[in-house]
């Protein structure tokens, strides 16, 4: 059986400015010099990658991007490419978040294509997928996720050039979490279709509270952390627990 470690990441949105953001990254960094933990990654606005990466230097903490564009350059208003993450010290993107395919209308197609893009430039695409609300309440979420990841993971996907994030919709910012057996059935169901070996993150309200039993399944090989990922006492519990 391949071994897959966990990896425990923090994806701060649009969040933090200079001085705190890099409060919080050395903060996390002196934690992860001084005693082991699994692959540590944080993902903070596009602002901050180069003095937050200044300030994860020998930590080895990963630093990466919360979204890219599918060119590598060009005349895209406000886009950034995953040329530009990775020239920024970037290792990692984040693409298809459910902030990006339900709050910016981005397709399948769209994911695949960064996906693509993040590849190009060397990153490893962290690709989201997860239902809403209404498609779980249908009994559609494992065809809903599984659809997506048919839509939105390119031909040539390897352990080490992708990362599958499942968050639902519901869950993320909310409080709320799939029971335990929900997570099970989903991550196991992802399992099947993806390349043996790729880590699958669980994300979606997760904290340092719930993370030991989410992180315990034997299916979850991560999180992917949004608002706990902001305080570096709960993002270093988070990443203990996945241990
Ligand atoms: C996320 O944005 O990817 C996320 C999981 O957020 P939160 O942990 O705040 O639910």
């Amino acid at each position: 059986m391949t071994e897959r470690k966990a990896l425990v990441a923090g994806n701060w949105k649009m969040n933090g400015r200079l001085d705190e953001g890099s409060a919080l990254a050395r903060a996390i960094a002196e934690r992860a010099r001084e005693a082991d933990a699994c692959d540590l990654l944080v993902c903070p606005p596009a602002t901050l990658l180069v003095p937050i990466g200044k300030a994860l230097a020998g930590s080895g903490v990963a630093l990466g991007g919360q979204d890219c564009h599918a060119a590598p350059s060009g005349a895209f208003t406000g886009s950034i490419s995953a040329e530009m993450l990775r020239d920024a010290g970037c290792s990692h993107v984040i693409v298809g978040h459910s902030e990006r395919r339900h709050g910016c209308g981005e397709s399948d197609a769209d994911v695949l294509a960064k996906a693509q893009a993040a590849w190009r430039a060397g990153l490893v695409a962290i690709v989201c997928v997860g239902e809403t609300r209404a498609e779980r309440e249908r009994g559609t979420a494992i065809a809903v996720v599984t659809g997506q990841l048919a839509g939105s993971v390119p031909d040539g996907a390897a352990a080490d050039n992708l990362v599958v994030a499942y968050e639902p919709v519901w869950a993320i910012g909310t409080g709320l979490t799939p029971t335990i057996a929900d997570i099970a059935e989903m991550h196991a169901a992802i399992r099947r279709h993806i390349p043996a070996g790729t880590r699958i993150l669980y994300g979606g309200s997760v904290n340092p509270k719930n993370a030991a039993e989410i992180l315990a399944l034997p299916e979850v090989d991560g999180a992917l952390v949004g608002g706990a990922s902001l305080k570096a006492e709960d993002f270093w519990a988070i990443a203990q627990a996945a241990r």
